[in-house]
């Protein structure tokens, strides 16, 4: 008997992966996670029927969540990552040297399961400047301050992760950030979901001067096109050189992620 794990993407279309097995399945009180082994993509991630991540291709999600940010600031010291519990962004922004980075996940059963099955993402968790809070983001956001980058690596926006889409959160984050800070959001895919892409840039120009989507081409997300954006009150620029290895993102694409298409723009109202 063969094994399929689906996740639909529109009523009409999904996309499947063969399983080999079933690694773990936890109903925890936030969400229902499950691991799964596949043929083709390795270990998977898998949130509220939503793929999180795969093996084969999570580091595309995570480099450009976290390089562009990363780089845009010319010395970014204090980092906050909101969800991430995989420790995937965590693994990315140690690149960078920093000296403290905070992950605030709200499902300790995330931690857990990536700390288990997943050390290509968790081990992370290993460097002592990682420190993980089990809490809301939104709590921990209001409460805390000065971090130079904050990556706002969530669920899509339903149940605990709905809020962390919304402008009051938004104006909550000015104040946790330092002077000349940073943010970045994963906001969805423009093929399904335009509104909810240019919601979040609409959002965070009412509190930020400067505000770019960018995109990424994740083979195991809606439609393969994702979407992110990045925020500041200093011009979106690259201030420094990459001396890091990466498989995906380089200073090239730094730029070009940041090209609109003309069906973004028109949806967007973005020149
Ligand atoms: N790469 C992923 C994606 O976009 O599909 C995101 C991965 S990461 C596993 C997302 C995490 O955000 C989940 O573990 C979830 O528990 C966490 N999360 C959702 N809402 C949250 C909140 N309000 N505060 C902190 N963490 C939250």
């Amino acid at each position: 008997m063969e094994l399929w794990f689906s996740e639909m993407h529109t009523d009409n279309v999904k996309l499947g992966f063969r399983i080999r097995r079933e690694i773990e399945h936890v109903r925890s009180p936030y969400q229902d996670i499950h691991i799964f082994e596949t043929y083709d993509y390795g270990k998977l991630l898998v949130i509220d029927g939503t793929v999180q991540l795969t093996e084969r291709d999570e580091f595309v999600y995570h480099e450009m969540i976290v390089h562009p940010p990363m780089l845009t600031h010319p010395d970014p010291k204090r980092i906050l990552i909101i969800g991430g519990g995989d420790g995937g962004s965590a693994r990315e922004v140690l690149k960078h040297d920093p000296d403290e980075v905070h992950v605030v996940e709200i499902d300790e059963e995330v931690v857990r399961l990536s700390r288990k099955h997943l050390p290509f993402v968790a081990r992370s968790y290993d460097d002592p400047r990682v420190h993980i809070h089990i809490e809301d983001g939104i709590e921990f956001a209001k409460r805390e301050k000065n971090f130079d980058v904050i990556i706002i690596d969530s669920t899509d926006p339903v149940g605990p992760a709905e809020k962390l889409f919304s402008g009051e959160f938004y104006r909550y984050l000015r104040n946790t950030l330092a002077p000349g800070g940073i943010i970045s959001q994963q906001c969805g895919t423009p093929v399904y979901h335009p509104e909810e892409v240019c919601n979040v840039h609409a959002l965070l120009s009412r509190e930020f001067r400067y505000v770019r989507l960018y995109f990424a081409y994740i083979p195991t997300y809606p439609s393969g096109m994702w979407a992110f954006s990045i925020a500041s009150d200093e011009p979106i620029r690259i201030r420094r050189k990459m001396d890091f290895p990466t498989r995906y993102f380089n200073e090239e694409i730094y730029s070009s992620s940041m090209v609109l298409p003309n069906f973004v723009k028109e949806k967007c109202h973005q020149e």
